[in-house]
């Protein structure tokens, strides 16, 4: 699949429903954190608070980066993250109740259609059996000793009928086919206990972003780590020295336009390269007649010719739902070649071949993401492919004590989400005023 093309991505078209109040850039800043997604703006609120000086520069006219909430028909819609994935480790779940912010949690049970109809409950158990087994199965192989391999090959054969559902699934959230993704990186994120924002994810970041210095539309070229500190150039000439440089930039853009004097060291440039290109894409569906009923409730639809590998009903209780794209799939992905049209066409024919077309008759498809279009994002996160492992952690070292990484694609635990990535940030500024501001923590 083309992961890039010229002009902008169709999702870049709508207006962020919350704009932060921005402070000024600081004349002298210690540190600069490019980029002001989940792991910029964690880096950024860590700085401040401990008394560091820091200057933002973010190449998007707004703040939040995969994380991206607008206004569609007087609902907050998120375009990007939209789960508060893993709770109970979840620094952006811990925070927002500390802030008394408006989390729900995310039911535990879904709906089940099986072809034409309601899914029957053996079929429901049948299915939650082969879901648990590789899950179980997973997890072990990645525990076990030797060399790492796909993930794929971990699923037990036992499987039985759903073996292909549970891999498609899987392979879904993981933004690749289990075939590309590393078994021993696979089972490192906690599921469980989801929550969700109302308003939005990117509503939430953008309120964390208030009063911090940021400059939007400032995409950073290149980064000199010749001297004693950094120099770091934005579009258009400016540059902004600091005595480090926090990078949260998403490792496909890293890898594509970011040019770094003197050149980075070869393991963290190979770490960079390594990863692949996750793709994961919304198509928001306003459906007020769809058969879901119920608040945030995952539907699973099996069978016939071609499924829909995701599908959340009635977010927030509204008529709204997304439709996961499924770039495993060589229709979907033809479709997909054709614009958000394509995509329209291609959702319309699965849902009518398992509803029928009559049941589409208030079906409209107000938005369809392009993060892999996007040149600030190129993707929708970083997938770790068989044998690249270690290369999130060679990442979170430091490179001559002034450039430091962070960003989704750093975290073990939470890998892929914007929750692993304001771990990330936090992590990388505790690091840096550590170092600069020495006594300060
Ligand atoms: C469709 C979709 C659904 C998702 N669903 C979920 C979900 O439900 N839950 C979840 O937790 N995660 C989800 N994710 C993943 C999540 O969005 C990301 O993991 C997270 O937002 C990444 O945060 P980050 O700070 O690492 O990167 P980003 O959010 O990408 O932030 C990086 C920032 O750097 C900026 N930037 C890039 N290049 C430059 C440059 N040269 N100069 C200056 N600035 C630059 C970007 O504009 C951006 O603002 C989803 C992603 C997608 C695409």
């Amino acid at each position: 699949m083309r992961e890039t093309r010229a002009g902008a991505p169709a999702h870049a078209h709508f207006r962020p429903s919350i704009v932060p109040r921005l402070a000024p850039l600081p004349e002298t800043p210690d540190v600069v954190v490019v980029g002001a997604g989940a792991a910029g703006i964690a880096a950024a609120r860590t700085l401040v608070g401990r008394g560091v000086s820091v200057a933002v520069l973010e190449a998007r006219s707004r703040v939040g980066g995969r994380a991206f909430t607008t206004d569609l028909r007087g609902h907050a819609i998120d375009l990007g993250a939209h789960w508060l994935h893993a709770g109970p480790i979840n620094p952006l779940v811990r925070l927002g109740l500390s802030r008394g912010e408006p989390l729900r949690r995310a039911p535990q049970d879904g709906h089940g259609w099986v072809g034409r109809r309601p899914a029957r409950p053996e079929e429901r158990r049948a299915a939650a059996r082969a879901f648990d087994l590789a899950d179980r199965a997973m997890t072990a192989g990645a525990a076990a000793p030797g060399p790492d391999r796909p993930a794929s090959s971990a699923l037990p054969a036992s499987l039985g009928p759903w073996g292909g559902r549970v891999a498609r699934v899987h392979g879904l959230v993981s933004g690749r086919p289990l075939e590309e993704v590393s078994l021993h990186d696979f089972p490192s994120m906690e599921y469980g206990d989801n929550f969700f924002m109302a308003g939005g994810y990117g509503g939430y970041l953008a309120r964390l972003a208030h009063g911090l210095p940021v400059a939007l539309d400032s995409p950073v070229e290149a980064i000199d780590w010749s001297g004693a500190g950094v120099r770091v150039t934005v579009a258009g000439g400016r540059c902004v020295s600091a005595l480090a440089v926090i990078v949260t930039a998403p490792v496909m853009v890293l890898r594509a336009s970011i040019a770094f004097a003197p050149a980075l060291p070869t393991e963290v440039r190979s770490a960079i390269d390594g990863f692949r290109t996750g793709l994961y894409e919304h198509a928001v569906l306003h459906w007020p007649s769809s058969p879901f009923r119920g608040r945030d409730r995952l539907a699973s639809i099996a069978g016939g010719r071609q499924s829909p590998p995701g599908l959340l009903a009635r977010i927030d209780g509204t008529p709204f739902h997304y439709y996961e794209l499924d770039y495993a799939d060589a229709e979907a992905v033809d479709a997909a070649r054709s614009g958000p049209d394509g995509v329209r066409r291609h959702v319309r024919a699965v849902l009518a071949h398992h509803f029928g077309a009559g049941r589409l008759h208030d079906l409209s498809i107000p938005a369809v993401s392009e993060w892999r279009h996007d040149p600030w994002s190129r993707g929708s996160w970083a997938v770790v492919p068989p044998g690249h492992a270690p290369a999130r952690q060679r990442l979170q070292a430091p490179v001559g004590e002034r450039i430091w990484f962070a960003g989704e694609a750093l975290s073990r635990l939470q890998w892929g989400t914007a929750g692993g990535a304001y771990e990330e940030g936090a992590r990388a500024a505790d690091a840096v005023a550590g170092r600069i501001r020495p006594g300060t923590g």
